[in-house]
């Protein structure tokens, strides 16, 4: 079989590079070992697909180059696939400034792709393996379980290696390894935190609490709800957070983001001293959290009457409540991150086509590469902008 393009991983990316190599005349044929197109597409954004964000900056995104993004995120803008989903009829709802979900299911966004590459003439072939891919004459040839295929240019959109059951693997680094590239240490991003045994048991009793909160780590503050689990900590916050946390660090978590709350535990001394603490507490948290605070700090933080707290105590609690210091045991892993941190360095990649600077007829896009996006649909944008970049330049 001969190609002119043959794309690996029927995903995000590799489904939007096939359609638009497509519609430019090329043959093009993608593979997937898995027995179905776009799976994380379907799973993502809790089955509606935070498919793109409208303030999409490079500043959202993560890699050892922060330039490399700038031109295919300037070139194919989320008002371009806003443009795309119309045209096909998703309706779609703005859940958070800027974040666009799909109203009804991500099966509208996957229907998209689909349908975009059928009427691009793209053949997509699943449940296929591929064993061996290497340069023949002008092209690369691939040894897969459906034979031999011969291809002018090979786009690598195999992903990242969260959720392996999702039929994540490694496949794009070892590639990448045997042309010589360089492939960054990855780890798991947007992922939930694990604690400790005494804090876990505290935070499962929280189990389905959620806050909003300010989480720091290093110079990085995320002002998102955060949420208790049975094994931790999750939500927005949390998840943003554990792009940039090092393993061993404390995380910083303002429970009160915009009250200092110092200052407002002795104006409430001065003004009401007959009221607890634990009023005080209720007035400003679910009220099982309130009496988690109280029950965690039992030395220091009984209930009594303002009046009866010195301005030690006040502070103490204060601290509490504006700097909460806790170190995460780790994170849940590749089972629930969403993204791969790190990756295939983008240092031998050309920002404008994709390909690898020595060997043009390879290519990698979307999040194989060291290019991660922050919570919020910045990941799909990626996939979609890369894509494009490469899928018109092939
Ligand atoms: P993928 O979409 O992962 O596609 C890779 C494809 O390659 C897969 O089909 C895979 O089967 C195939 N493949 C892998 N190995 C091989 C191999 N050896 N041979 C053949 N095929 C192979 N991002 C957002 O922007 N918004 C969200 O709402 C969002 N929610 C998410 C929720 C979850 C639970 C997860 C896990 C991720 C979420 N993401 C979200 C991130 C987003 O899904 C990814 O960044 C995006 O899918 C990456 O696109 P990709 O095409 O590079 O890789």
């Amino acid at each position: 079989m001969v190609y002119d393009v043959v794309v690996i991983g029927a995903g995000a990316a590799g489904l939007m590079c096939a359609a638009q190599a497509g519609y430019a005349g090329r043959r093009v044929l993608v593979l997937d070992h898995a027995n179905k197109a776009g799976k994380k597409i379907l799973m993502s954004g809790g089955g509606r697909c935070n498919f793109t964000n409208l303030g999409t900056t490079p500043q959202h995104f993560y890699s050892e180059n922060p330039y490399f993004c700038i031109s295919a995120l300037k070139r194919y803008r989320p008002e371009h696939f806003v443009e795309l989903v119309d045209r096909h009829g998703v309706e779609y709802v703005e859940k958070a400034p800027g974040q666009l979900f799909c109203a009804t299911s991500a099966k509208e966004i996957l229907r998209v792709l689909q349908t975009e590459c059928e009427w691009a003439g793209v053949e997509i072939r699943l449940q296929t393996q591929i064993t061996r891919v290497e340069r023949h004459g002008e092209g690369i040839r691939l040894a897969t379980s459906l034979g031999r295929v011969d291809a002018g240019v090979v786009v690598v959109a195999s992903g990242g290696l969260s959720i392996p059951t999702m039929g994540a693997t490694g496949f794009g680094y070892e590639l990448a390894r045997q042309f010589g590239l360089e492939v960054l240490p990855t780890r798991p991003g947007l992922v939930p935190f694990t604690l400790s045994d005494a804090w876990k048991a505290r935070c499962a009793e929280l189990s389905g609490v959620s806050l909003p909160v300010a989480v720091s780590s290093g110079e990085r503050r995320f002002v998102e709800p955060m949420l208790f689990t049975h094994r931790g900590l999750s939500g927005p916050s949390v998840l943003q957070i554990s792009s940039v946390w090092q393993p061993g660090s404390t995380i910083e978590i303002d429970l009160l983001p915009s009250e200092n709350a110092a200052d407002s535990l002795r104006y409430a001394r001065e003004t009401t001293p007959k009221r607890q603490v634990s009023t005080w507490l209720g007035e400003r948290f679910p009220k099982r959290f309130a009496q988690a605070l109280l029950e965690w700090y039992p030395d220091t933080h009984v209930s009594k009457p303002l009046a009866q707290y010195s301005n030690d105590e006040l502070d103490q609690w204060a601290c509490r409540l504006n700097q909460w210091q806790l170190k995460p045991a780790g994170t849940e892993g590749w089972r629930t991150a969403e993204v791969t941190m790190g990756g295939v360095s983008t240092e031998m990649i050309s920002s404008k086509t994709f390909e690898v600077k020595d060997v043009p007829q390879l290519r990698f896009i979307g999040e194989v590469l060291d290019v991660t996006g922050e919570l919020g649909g910045y990941n799909f944008q990626w996939a979609w902008a890369s894509g494009v970049a490469c899928g018109q330049a092939c």
